[in-house]
């Protein structure tokens, strides 16, 4: 018969699982202290893999009395981070760069104060970032940098435009971002995409190929003659406007409106014909630089005289146009701008918020691309 044994550790094992459980313990609790900072961290808006480095460098009391700070998470996150760029990082504002750490090491490097930092990175993408790290530091970046639209690439066109024309910066960046400073028709930037804004210049080229959104036939009452064509809202907002005109005993008639690629070609070699090579060169748009090509341009004429500019309906036109979203595109004093004389009967259909905003502070609508469409 089999006794009953009762299991009895020795005096030794016992303290050893007594010292076993004490370790664990303190395991757990240091795991469980771990946790809960990498949660108060998580909370404040940082990544697990940025919160682990915050508390292997002891840094979490000072980051946490940051609180939340995209550029210093990213700078925890990066290998490039640098122990004394800390306070750089927590106060140079946050891009969307891949690069963003690596490179305010760089600039800090050059001497850039946190400020100009912060000026650097919101004016180009990360590819552009990264080449303005690696040249010589530049004196005056505020001069050129804080006009909002300005571009970290063009900085030498900037100085080069500024040098040689003697305008001030902000002048110097809206000519060289719209390519001014280059010769007409050289290196045109391709445009594709239709839009009400869309931007079509000596320097912002139409491929033959390109047809505009909603090209419709004009009636004939509005226009002088059959089967021209513009897009359908522009035409929309021209008949409103022809017949708003008349009952202010006005009478306006659409000349001309779109022109395809192969139309420009056409009236190229008519007036190459005509007046020969210098005078197409002077006066009409190569094929693809043209803004009737978008069925936005319209050409509007007075069915009472052919002299539009000492017309009744232009006066009309210059007070009331933008109402229906058009714009006068073409005048004298814009001439350094658009490189195109003034057009008494060219107009350019907008929408109307925007033809009321270039109305209001007369500008061009080169600079309305400029300042807030172009990126
Ligand atoms: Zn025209």
């Amino acid at each position: 018969m089999a006794t009953k044994r009762r299991f009895k550790l020795k005096p030794e094992a016992l303290n050893k699982l007594k010292i076993i459980g004490i370790v664990l313990g303190i395991v757990l609790a240091i795991f469980i202290f771990y946790r809960s900072n990498i949660n108060d961290l998580k909370r404040l808006g940082y990544s697990e893999k940025s919160a682990n480095k915050i508390l292997l460098k002891f840094k979490k009391k000072e980051v946490s009395a940051l609180g939340k700070n995209k550029t210093l998470n990213k700078a925890f996150e990066s290998d490039d981070y640098i122990e004394k760029n800390f306070t750089s990082y927590s106060k140079i504002e946050y891009q969307n760069q891949k690069n963003i750490i690596k490179n305010i090491n760089k600039l800090l490097e050059k001497g850039y104060s946190n400020e100009e930092i912060s000026l650097i990175l919101s004016r180009g993408e990360d590819k552009d970032v990264s080449e303005f790290a690696k040249r010589a530091k530049i004196r005056y970046i505020e001069e050129f940098f804080t006009v909002s639209y300005s571009k970290l690439k063009n900085y030498d066109r900037y100085v080069s435009y500024m040098n040689n024309s003697r305008e001030d910066e902000e002048t110097s960046v809206l000519y060289v971002n719209l390519d001014l400073d280059k010769e007409d028709y050289q290196e045109p930037k391709p445009v594709d995409e239709f839009s009400y804004t869309m931007l079509v210049n000596k320097h912002h080229r139409l491929d033959r190929e390109f047809i505009p959104r909603d090209l419709k036939v004009i009636d004939k009452d509005y226009a002088s003659e059959k089967g021209m064509k513009a897009n359908a809202t522009a035409i929309a907002q021209a008949k409103k406007m022809i017949d708003a005109a008349k009952k202010d005993d006005k009478h306006l008639i659409i000349n001309s409106a779109y022109r395809s690629f192969k139309d420009q070609e056409e009236i190229v070699e008519t007036y190459q014909n005509l007046y020969g090579e210098s005078y197409v060169e002077k006066y009409v748009l190569k094929p693809g630089y043209s803004e009737h090509q978008t069925g936005l341009g319209i050409d509007f004429g007075s069915t009472d005289t052919n002299i539009f500019i000492e017309s009744d309906e232009y006066k009309w036109m210059e007070d009331n146009c933008y109402k229906y979203g058009f714009i006068h595109r073409f005048k004298t004093k814009y001439e350094d701008i658009t490189e195109i004389k003034n057009e008494a009967w060219h107009y350019r259909y907008v929408g109307k918020k925007i033809a009321k905003y270039i109305y209001d502070n007369d500008i061009t609508l080169e600079e309305y691309y400029a300042k807030f469409i172009e990126k």
